[in-house]
């Protein structure tokens, strides 16, 4: 049986589906090689290099996920055995990095507390010993999405610009673009890729990456076997406004509408919405006196808060709570953080309300689990926020209790 109204879908990605999204995609199908695709898809990518904040970049859409992108992201730009520097500083982290593996890649992966950021201190000190310029890319996961930390990828660059190192910069901006800052142009990143599922308010689908002149110039060099995720073809179909194979058309309509949204309210007030919403849940997490797994809150996420349940408690058990008796879905904890943590997703097409309903229903499923804390305070903590927001009252960022 259904169950009625609505589905709390405050998981970090897919998130919900704004409805004039949903209806640019309810149409018939289109010819993918008919006449309308030009003009559609130079729309798309001109609005996506501002998403990007981009001139020099350039756009390349693949069916696929944000997996699909790694994979395009690696191809395109290295061979077996190139050296590769990653930071396993949660499971996102991990696995990209064993994808550049999987490919050949010789790949020192260092290790980090999950929690933590990159850290542009030991990405300067690698790339300052690395005297023959061996390390061919540095990998970033700007928005770690198991542990709720977003990375400076600016310190990043300024690192490998202090270390005088060529490695390209190769950025997974999956859980940000579209609700984080990121710059492709000011950071100098020679590779940004995501899906089309999370700040892009979409069903998943696509994988889109970004790319600089100097990555596609280390794609005509490399000689790694590619084909699904060759860029040089579906960039010069791209350019035409077309496809090599079948795109998936539906939704380049919905991108469309998407990025229209986003150009509209403008790129600063989508962050800037982000952020509050973002603070107004780690205010409800605080007055429970739960752990938020990120420490340092310069590197808070604004996409999502990952949430230390106590000793003794099982964070599934309040996932599992949530869905079956709120109708709430919140994400679990990933890898090694299983049962320890669980993560609130707060990014997309979302407003105050809806992030009021999802504390109330996160601190009621804390207490039907057994975890002891104080209903309604959670959510008085956040409405304290917002009414400060909105009055326009000046406010700071929670600091770990
Ligand atoms: N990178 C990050 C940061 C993610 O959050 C995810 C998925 O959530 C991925 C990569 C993998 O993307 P997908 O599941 O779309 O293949």
């Amino acid at each position: 049986m259904e169950k009625p109204g609505r589905h709390f879908l405050q998981i970090p990605g897919p998130t919900n589906l704004p409805d004039r999204v949903l209806r640019a995609m309810d149409r018939p199908i289109p010819d993918h090689r008919g006449r309308e695709m030009p003009e559609l898809l130079q729309e798309v990518r001109e609005g996506l290099r501002q998403v990007f904040q981009t001139r020099s970049g350039e756009v390349v859409l693949f069916p696929g996920s944000g997996t699909g992108a790694w994979e395009a992201s690696v191809v395109n730009t290295l061979e077996p055995g190139d050296r590769v520097l990653a930071f396993d500083i949660g499971q996102f982290s991990r696995l990209y990095a064993d994808c550049a593996r999987r490919f050949g890649a010789d790949v020192d992966l260092v290790p980090r507390r999950w929690g933590t950021g990159v850290p542009a201190e030991v990405v300067y000190d690698r790339l300052r010993e690395d005297r023959e310029h061996r390390y061919r890319a540095v990998l970033v996961v700007h928005n770690e999405t198991s542990t709720g930390v977003t990375s400076d990828v600016a310190a990043v660059r300024r690192a490998m610009d202090a270390a005088g190192h060529p490695a390209l910069l190769l950025v997974d901006v999956v859980s940000s673009l579209g609700s984080i800052d990121f710059r492709f142009d000011d950071w100098g990143v020679d590779v940004a890729l995501c899906g089309t599922q999370k700040g892009l308010m979409l069903p998943p689908g696509m994988a889109i990456l970004c790319v600089s002149p100097r990555a596609l110039q280390r794609s005509e060099e490399v000689r790694s076997p590619r084909y699904f995720f060759d860029w040089r073809p579906m960039l010069a179909e791209n350019r035409r406004g077309y496809f090599p194979y079948t795109p998936a058309t539906l939704l380049l309509y919905g991108l469309r509408e998407a990025l229209r949204m986003l150009l509209d309210e403008g790129l600063e007030n989508v962050f800037a919405r982000h952020a509050r919403l973002a603070e107004g849940v780690r205010r409800a997490v605080q007055r429970w006196g739960l752990r938020i797994l990120c420490e340092d809150p310069r590197e808070y996420s604004n996409t999502l808060t990952a949430v230390v349940v106590p000793d003794g408690s099982n964070a599934d058990t309040v996932l599992r709570l949530a869905e079956e008796q709120l109708h709430l879905s919140l994400g679990t904890g990933l890898g090694e953080l299983r049962g320890r943590v669980f993560r609130i997703g707060h990014l997309g097409w979302l407003n105050e309300l809806e992030v009021l309903a999802t504390v109330a229903g996160v601190e009621l499923a804390l207490r039907l689990s057994g975890v002891p804390v104080p209903l309604g305070e959670g959510v008085r903590a956040c409405q304290e926020f917002f009414a400060d927001c909105l009055s326009g009252r000046p406010v700071g960022t929670a600091r770990p209790s």
